[in-house]
């Protein structure tokens, strides 16, 4: 038997409708990695359009549900989700751990960031507070209310199972919407896990469906004319076909898309500082983050500084299956993604960049995807190890003589997700601040993910659409507004009038 070939406990994964698990009717599915072993798990079915139709029919009808239940309920359901979720946190951190891959500590790290969104959910009776004006004419008011869209479909990245799906439900069930879950078919199962706890939590039938699948089952949501907006995360040229494809139906979408997060280390940084940071921020989740550090800029003398602390610390670094206890890095998803990303570090030695830790020499027991971490010197624009989003434990370093220099990089890449500004100097960084054109920046904080009270989001290739994700933007981007013109006249005074309705 190979490594890859199913055994016999290979479990059968389902989609989720109406509370409840629903085996595939494609007859199509997918292999399920553990990522720490090399072996197949689970198999994930694939759902077909037909399936998407029929899962689409069931929202719609939770919808006009859902939407009648008063906001206490609502909101009642989801602190609900909260306690569970808190309650039962170690067990979705092991099935993120067995699935992705990350190690256990990271786990519970995404789901309590995931957590933070469903908090701000509990407030939607505070958030979805309209306005009112009274008295715009004599005798009439006018106030707005803000409503669900109806049924909205979520379709997510594998590399944070829980949190991302979080991002986008908790708001979106709140707001009073039906949503349908289209997980990434490499890590399907925190997303059922999910599904069972909102279940538990006292969501009605059907308001939650959880369907897996490929670019087919994705097709068919863009599609559907019965949904009526798409919240996606993943790599650029997937959110640029998602954003396209969904608008061009006359949905809402906001389509949120890959990085190459830049920290600029100014030479009157603390370097031990820096280094701990980039270090953390480069290897932490094997560099499947979407804020990972993946390059550093390193202005003027700090360079040399730099990249004898980084080294200092890498030795350091405890790598191996993310169920061990105390290690701190896992594989990566895929072996395919593995040997992309060696790939790599072997075409920026060719183009030039100098390798000082090589991830490729480091040495692991058994059939995981696993990739030592690699630290590159003078990498620069136009080597592929620069252009493109590696998405692994790879971290390059760019020189730059000054700090327009380092900044001119930064904005002239095509993406825009995250950055960090490294300094003792309050003006520079505030003047970084000014410059960057990044739509989310740190000054001393290498992943700046804003917490769930602002929003999350990217500029330029990084994001398609105007709105960011969960926070404000999300209950906007779950919301449409309505706007009410109210009078409530004597009929004694009614007559016909017409003329143009005015104010004074
Ligand atoms: P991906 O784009 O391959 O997949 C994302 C989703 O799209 C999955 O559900 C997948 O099934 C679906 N999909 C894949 N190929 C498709 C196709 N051809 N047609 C239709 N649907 C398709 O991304 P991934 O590898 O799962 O995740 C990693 C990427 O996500 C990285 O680029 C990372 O930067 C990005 N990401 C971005 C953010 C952010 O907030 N900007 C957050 C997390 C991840």
């Amino acid at each position: 038997m190979t490594a890859t070939a199913p055994t016999p406990t290979v479990q059968t994964l389902t989609h989720w409708l109406n509370n409840a698990p629903a085996a595939g009717q494609s007859g199509r599915s997918a292999p399920v990695y553990n990522p720490a072993t090399g072996q197949i798990q689970a198999q994930v079915p694939l759902a077909s359009t037909a399936e998407i139709d029929a899962t689409v029919q069931i929202a719609t009808a939770a919808a006009k549900i859902w939407r009648a239940t008063s906001l206490g309920k609502r909101s009642e359901v989801i602190f609900k989700f909260r306690e569970l979720l808190v309650a039962r946190k170690d067990e979705l951190a092991r099935i993120i751990t067995r699935e992705h891959g990350k190690v256990h500590s990271d786990a519970l790290g995404e789901i309590a960031r995931g957590i933070e969104n469903v908090e701000y959910a509990c407030g939607i009776p505070n958030l979805l507070k309209g306005g009112y004006s009274e008295q715009v004419s004599t005798g009439v008011d006018v106030y707005s209310i803000q409503q669900p869209l109806g049924v909205v479909a979520g379709i997510t990245p594998f590399n944070f199972p829980a949190m991302v799906p979080l991002w986008m439900l908790a708001n979106a069930l709140a707001c009073g919407n039906a949503f349908i879950l289209k997980p990434s078919e490499k890590d399907p199962s925190s997303a059922l896990f999910l599904a069972e706890l909102l279940k538990d939590a006292g969501l009605p039938d059907g308001v939650l469906s959880v369907v897996h699948g490929d670019k087919e089952a994705v097709d068919a949501i863009l599609n559907h004319p019965g949904i009526a907006a798409v919240s996606f995360v993943g790599s650029t040229p997937i959110a640029r076909y998602i954003y396209e494809t969904g608008t061009k139906n006359g949905k809402r979408v906001q389509a949120l898309g890959g990085a190459k997060n830049h920290m600029l280390v100014l030479p009157d940084a603390d370097i031990g500082m820096a280094a701990d940071a980039a270090v953390s921020a480069a290897y932490g989740s094997a560099g499947e983050r979407c804020m990972a550090i993946s390059v550093l800029v390193a202005v003027g003398d700090s360079g040399d500084r730099l990249i004898s602390a980084i080294q200092e610390r890498i030795p350091a670094l405890k790598i191996g299956p993310g169920d061990v206890t105390g290690n701190e890095m896992g594989p990566l998803i895929t072996r395919e993604h593995r040997d992309k990303v060696a790939g790599y570090i072997a075409s920026a030695e060719q183009q030039g960049a100098t390798v000082v830790v090589d991830g490729r020499e480091a040495q692991f027991d058994g059939d995981g995807f696993f990739l030592g971490v690699s630290l590159l010197d003078n990498v620069k624009p136009g080597m592929a190890a620069y252009d493109d989003e590696i998405f692994g434990p790879v971290l390059c370093v760019v020189r730059a003589d000054s700090y327009a220099e380092g900044l001119e990089l930064i904005n002239s890449n095509e993406f825009g997700n995250g950055t960090a500004i490294f300094t003792r100097d309050g003006g520079a960084a505030r003047q970084f601040q000014f410059d960057v054109e990044v739509g989310m920046v740190g000054v001393n904080v290498p992943i700046p993910v804003p917490v769930a009270y602002y929003s999350f989001g990217g500029w330029k290739a990084s994001l398609f659409g105007d709105t960011h994700m969960y926070g404000p933007e999300g209950v906007k981007f779950y919301t449409r507004s309505k706007v009410i013109t109210s009078r409530w006249p004597d009929p004694a005074s009614s007559k016909v009038d017409l003329g143009f309705p005015q104010n004074r």
